[in-house]
Formats: structure tokens, C-alpha cells, sequence
């Protein structure tokens, strides 16, 4: 079967390894797992979530609204947009896919940082668009300025960014966009916003005042991070409703479902559990920096829910991954971003404690 080109050159995404390929293939009891791969909440999601979905199991045999009144309700009220301005995606992953379907024809050019989210490039790949990066490995917005000659299609900045943890200032963010050309959409990923924005208020981007300046920007958001509802798939956009209204032409029915829907709804009504999260989260960073600085390791300062631990030359951040991995410790590897470091999603207290021990053994 001869598929399409564009396929040709892209590699599959290497999503965070789950507990069960460790049981299977390391024979390690469950309880004896501990995943810090995918920054997921450790608490779970919100009780208040959890005990809804319970009582949803009669429902599951009813396809969800299919306009999401409820959810785009919800998300209005929160952002002080109209329901007009949201889409909502299978995870905002599933965003990133509608822009592009509807946005890019191949040749389009789409800017992004050198380092960053993987999943960009490859739905860029998959329109025939070509990805172009800046050279700073950190989110420079200079960089990206320099290369607006260039006439990009898309530009992406993921902020704060994934893999790094690093985070721009709504400021600058918003003095780069006003040298950006209308006919250019620029996404602002904002997975992390809920940690970054609470760590430091200058990093806060709100999308109504976003979208009210700047008619071509769009930003996305997410329930697998703060929220804890990973394993429910739901993320959103919010832009004007022109760029809505072209995305949902691109977007099949029902592609959340009964549950997600209902979850997503129910965590956006629990903002102390976001609150009591990044809280603990931020707790537990300062430990983490603690131990790098003990250990002889470098790392980032992060504005998200992981930290990137630098490894000096001459020590394998792949080797110390599949380490750990083999006492049952799953934390992600960067090699596939070219980079001798690993990711460590912050954990609950006793989950980090775990690692700093597994950490400390290896590493002697
Ligand atoms: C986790 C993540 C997302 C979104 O994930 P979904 O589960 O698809 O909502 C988006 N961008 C970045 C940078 C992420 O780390």
C-alpha cells in the first residue's frame, strides 16, 4: 500500500510508557509502580469528579450534546467569553489537529521553537506544511521576530513549554504579537497555565483579553494537566468566532464523550482542588531543586507540574531512565528530543521521595 508522502517522514509519537508495559514486561506489581511520565495530577482529579462519574454508568449508552452546552457554559463563565468563542477537542490535542485541517495547505510555513511540544510538527508534517524553528533551545521571542520574514501560516508558542518547564511573560507575549501580521494565526498552548499563573502572576495569559487585541490569536487549553482528567480526553480552544467556525468544520460529532463532558464540567467547578494542586506541586519543586543541586544535576526552572533534570556530559539521561524504569520508577526520557536530560512529572510527597531514593542509588 503506497500512503500518502507526507507520512514518510514522520516518526510516531512516543507517549509517556504505561504502568501496564512495566508490569508486563519487568514482572513489577502494580503497587510497586510509580509513574512520573506524563505530568498527570498525582491526586487523581477531583473527588467531586471521581463520585459523578460513578452514578454516570446508566448514561453511557446516550451519545454526549453534541454542542457541549454545558461544558462551553462553564468555560464562559470561567473566561468571560461568549460560548461562540470556544470549540472543544479530544484533549487540546485534538485542537492542534483542527488547526491544522483547517489552516494549512502544503508549502504553508509554520513557526515554532526549537524545542517543544512534539505533536506540533508532526500534525504540520501531516499537511505537507513546513516546520520551521528557531535556534534557542528556551522560548526567545526575538527569535521567533527574526523569522516572521518568513511569512509563516501558524506560529506556536507553548507557554509555559513542555519539555522544559520554561514560560513567557504575558508582556512580552503580547509585544511580539502586536509584530505578528493579521493573516497569520498564532496558537498560545497554555496546558500549564493553571501552574504557571500561579507560581507567577506575570505569566498569566487571559484569553479574553487575548482574543480582544488580537483578532488572530487562538488559545487552547486543557483538563489533563491541573484538572487530572488525562484519561478523559478533553481540552478547548477560545478565539474569535470566525477562527471557531472554521475549526468546527473539521471536527466530527460527539468526539468527546458522555463522561469526559460531564467530568470536565464538574472539575471546572472545583477550582480549590487546582488551587490545592499547584500548591503542592510548587511544595514539592523546591524539593526537587534541592535534591539536583545535592545530586550534581542541572535543571530548569519549571512553571509546570515536571521538572527537567540536565545530565552533565559523560552521564546518560537514557541509561539513568532505563534504570529506573527497571525498579518500577517510569519517568521520561528526552532522547527523542535530542536531549541528555529526563522529565520528572512532580509526584505526591511519597512518590518523590521514592525517586530521589531510586535516584540516589543509581547515581552513585
Ligand atoms: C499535555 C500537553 C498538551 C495536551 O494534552 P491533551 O491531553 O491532548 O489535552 C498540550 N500541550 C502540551 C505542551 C502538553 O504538555
Amino acid at each position: 500500500m503506497r500512503f500518502k508522502k507526507e507520512l514518510e517522514n514522520i516518526k510516531t509519537y512516543e507517549a509517556g510508557k504505561p504502568i501496564e508495559l512495566i508490569m508486563r514486561d519487568y514482572g513489577i506489581d502494580e503497587k510497586e509502580i510509580v509513574k512520573l511520565a506524563s505530568n498527570e495530577n498525582p491526586f487523581g482529579a477531583s473527588p467531586k469528579v471521581t463520585a459523578l462519574i460513578a452514578r454516570l454508568a446508566g448514561k453511557i449508552h446516550r451519545y454526549p450534546d453534541d454542542s457541549y452546552y454545558a461544558l462551553k457554559t462553564a468555560l464562559a463563565e470561567k473566561y468571560k467569553v461568549e460560548r461562540e468563542n470556544i470549540i472543544i477537542g479530544s484533549g487540546s490535542d485534538q485542537i492542534f489537529e483542527f488547526i491544522t485541517h483547517a489552516l494549512l495547505d502544503r508549502g504553508d510555513v509554520v513557526l515554532q521553537n526549537k524545542i517543544t511540544f512534539a505533536m506540533y510538527a508532526i500534525y504540520s508534517a501531516q499537511s505537507g506544511a513546513v516546520t520551521i524553528t528557531t535556534d534557542s533551545e528556551r522560548h526567545d521571542l526575538k527569535a521567533f521576530e527574526k523569522l516572521l520574514a518568513k511569512n509563516p501560516k501558524l506560529i506556536y508558542l507553548c507557554t509555559p513549554c513542555n519539555p522544559y518547564g520554561d514560560a513567557l511573560d504575558k508582556d512580552d507575549v503580547f509585544a511580539f504579537l502586536d509584530a505578528v501580521s493579521a493573516q497569520t494565526l498564532v496558537a498560545i498552548d497554555a496546558a500549564y497555565m493553571e501552574y504557571a499563573s500561579f507560581k507567577n502572576t506575570r505569566k498569566l495569559i487571559e484569553p479574553k483579553e487575548l482574543i480582544e487585541r488580537f483578532p488572530n490569536a487562538i488559545y487552547t487549553g486543557t483538563f489533563s494537566k491541573a484538572y487530572g482528567l488525562g484519561g478523559m480526553r478533553v481540552g478547548y480552544a477560545i478565539a474569535r468566532p470566525d477562527i471557531i467556525e472554521a475549526l468546527h468544520k473539521v471536527r466530527a460529532p460527539f468526539n468527546i464523550t458522555t463522561l469526559s463532558l460531564a467530568a470536565a464540567v464538574e472539575a471546572l467547578g472545583d477550582q480549590a482542588f487546582v488551587r490545592k494542586s499547584a500548591e503542592h506541586n510548587f511544595k514539592e519543586m523546591a524539593r526537587y531543586e534541592a535534591f539536583a543541586h545535592e545530586v550534581g544535576v542541572n535543571y530548569e526552572p519549571s512553571y509546570t507540574n515536571f521538572i527537567t533534570l540536565l545530565f552533565p556530559e559523560g552521564r546518560s539521561a537514557a541509561e539513568a531512565a532505563s534504570a529506573l524504569l527497571k525498579r518500577g520508577m517510569i519517568v521520561r526520557d528526552l532522547k527523542s528530543y535530542n536531549l541528555n536530560a529526563i522529565r520528572v512529572t512532580i509526584g505526591l510527597t511519597n512518590e518523590n521521595d521514592r525517586f530521589f531514593e531510586l535516584f540516589r542509588d543509581y547515581w552513585r
